[in-house]
C-alpha cells in the first residue's frame, strides 16, 4: 500500500505538474511544429537553468508509448525485419549525415545532395540537422567541462543520455554557430518545422504495411502493425542506441589518445552506433571522414560512405593524416609496454617466463641436435664437460693436473 500510495503521489504531481505546464505555456505546443517560435527570445530560453522542462517530455512519451502498441497488433517477421532495416539505415543517416556531414563537413555533396542527406537526417526523428550540428560542434568545443550540454561528469549519466534533451535550455538552434549551414533556406526551413519529415515518414512507414496488407496477405502484416514496428519500436530503439554515444562513449572503453576530455573507444558502441564508438579517435580528429582508424575497428558508416561516393553523391572523403595515425601507433607502443609492465606486476609469474622460455628454447635446441646429429656410441668423451675429463684425466695420470690444450685435442680423437 505504502508503494502504491508513493506511486500515486508521484503520479499525480507529474500530471499536475504536466498541466500546469500546458496552462503556463502554449508555446511549447507551438513549438512541437515550428521550432523557431520563442516568444521570450531564443537567448533567454538559453539561459533558463538545467531542468527537465515537462512539455518537451510529452514526444518522448508518445514514442516510449507507442511501442506498446505491438500488444494489439502482434507481429510477424517482415514487420520485424523493416524496424530492424530501418534502425540501420536511419542510424547511418545519424552518424554518416548528421555527424559526419553537417557537424563535421568530413566530405562533401551539391546542394541537392545535401537536401536529400538532410531529408534522409529527418526520418531519424532527432530533430532538424542545423541544430543536430549546433549542439554536437558545442560538445567538441566543452567536452567533459560544466557548459556540455550532456557529459555524464558534469551531469551524470541520466541527464546526458536524454534529460538534456527536454531542458528548455537546449531547445534553440543557434544560427550563429551554424552559419555555414543557415546561409541555406531550405536546410533552415527543414530544422525550423522539424516534425514534418518525421510525420510524413511514419505516415510512409504505416503506407508502406497498408500496400503489404492489400497486396502480399501472405506477409501477414498489417499497416498498424507496421507502424507500431517500423516507427515507433524503430525509432525508440534508434533514440537509445544514439543516446548510447552521449552518456557511456565517454565512460565505457579505452582511450587511444590523451584527449582533454574523457573521450573512449568502444567495440561494442562502434557494433550499436554503425561506428560512433571510435569516440576517442574522433574526438582526436574529428574532420575525417572515418572514425574507425585500423581495420580491425569496425566503423560500417565509413564502409556505407565509401560506397556512396563510388555513385558521386558525395566526393572528398577527408583520411585521416599520417601524422595523426603516427601519434596513434605511437600511443599504442606506449599503451602495450606499460600493459606488460602492469602485467609483470600483477602477476609475479608472468616475469620468470622471461628465464622459462630462453630455457625451453635451450633444450629444445639441444634435443633437435641430438636428433639430426649421429651419436658415437665409440666416442664417450664428445658427450662429457670438459672439467668432468680433466678430474677422470688425473685421475689416471696423477701427473697431469689439468689438461693442456694439447690434451684436449687427444681428448676428441
Ligand atoms: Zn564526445
Ligand atoms: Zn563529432
Amino acid at each position: 500500500m505504502g508503494s502504491l500510495g508513493a506511486f500515486m503521489v508521484t503520479d499525480s504531481s507529474l500530471f499536475s505538474r504536466l498541466f500546469a505546464s500546458l496552462r503556463r505555456s502554449p508555446a511549447a505546443i507551438v513549438q512541437w511544429f515550428d521550432a523557431d517560435y520563442m516568444p521570450e527570445g531564443a537567448d533567454k530560453m538559453r539561459a533558463t537553468p538545467d531542468r527537465v522542462d515537462w512539455m518537451r517530455c510529452i514526444p518522448f512519451i508518445i514514442l516510449h508509448a507507442g511501442c506498446l502498441g505491438v500488444i494489439w497488433t502482434g507481429w510477424s517477421p517482415v514487420a520485424v525485419w523493416t524496424a530492424v532495416a530501418l534502425y540501420f539505415l536511419r542510424m547511418f543517416a545519424v552518424t554518416g549525415i548528421y555527424h559526419r556531414y553537417f557537424s563535421h563537413k568530413t566530405y562533401s555533396t551539391s546542394r541537392l545532395g545535401q537536401f536529400f542527406l538532410a531529408l534522409w537526417g529527418g526520418t531519424t526523428v532527432q530533430r532538424g540537422p542545423l541544430w543536430w550540428a549546433y549542439h554536437h560542434r558545442h560538445h567538441h568545443q566543452h567536452s567533459d567541462d560544466p557548459e556540455d550540454a550532456h557529459s555524464p561528469h558534469v551531469h551524470g549519466f541520466w541527464w546526458s543520455h536524454i534529460g538534456w534533451i527536454t531542458s528548455k535550455r537546449n531547445f534553440p538552434t543557434d544560427y550563429t554557430k551554424v552559419k555555414d549551414l543557415a546561409k541555406f533556406p531550405e536546410l533552415v526551413l527543414l530544422n525550423r518545422f522539424d516534425t514534418v519529415v518525421p510525420i510524413l515518414f511514419a505516415v510512409a512507414v504505416w503506407g508502406f504495411g497498408w500496400l503489404l496488407e492489400v497486396y502480399a496477405p501472405g506477409l501477414g502484416t498489417t499497416s498498424w502493425q507496421m507502424l507500431f514496428w517500423g516507427f515507433f519500436i524503430s525509432t525508440t530503439a534508434l533514440f537509445h542506441g544514439t543516446s548510447c554515444i552521449n552518456s557511456m562513449a565517454h565512460l565505457m572503453g579505452k582511450r587511444r589518445f590523451k584527449t582533454e576530455d574523457d573521450s573512449r573507444n568502444s567495440f561494442i558502441l562502434a557494433l550499436i552506433t554503425l561506428g560512433e564508438g571510435w569516440h576517442n579517435n574522433h574526438h582526436r580528429y574529428m574532420s575525417a571522414t572515418r572514425q574507425g582508424f585500423y581495420w580491425w575497428e569496425i566503423d560500417i558508416t565509413y564502409y556505407g560512405l565509401k560506397a556512396l561516393s563510388w555513385t558521386r553523391l558525395i566526393t572528398g572523403l577527408k583520411p585521416v593524416p599520417k601524422s595523426i595515425m603516427e601519434e596513434a601507433a605511437r600511443a599504442d607502443h606506449d599503451a602495450s609496454v606499460v600493459a606488460a609492465r602492469r602485467a609483470a606486476l600483477v602477476h609475479p609469474d608472468y616475469s620468470s617466463l622471461r628465464r622459462v622460455v630462453p630455457a625451453a628454447i635451450a633444450v629444445a635446441t639441444v634435443n633437435a641436435a641430438q636428433m639430426t646429429m649421429p651419436q658415437r656410441a665409440d666416442d664417450p668423451a664428445i658427450h662429457k664437460d670438459v672439467t668432468e675429463l680433466a678430474h677422470e684425466l688425473s685421475k689416471q695420470n696423477p701427473s697431469a693436473s689439468a689438461p693442456s690444450d694439447a690434451s684436449g685435442r687427444e681428448f676428441m680423437s
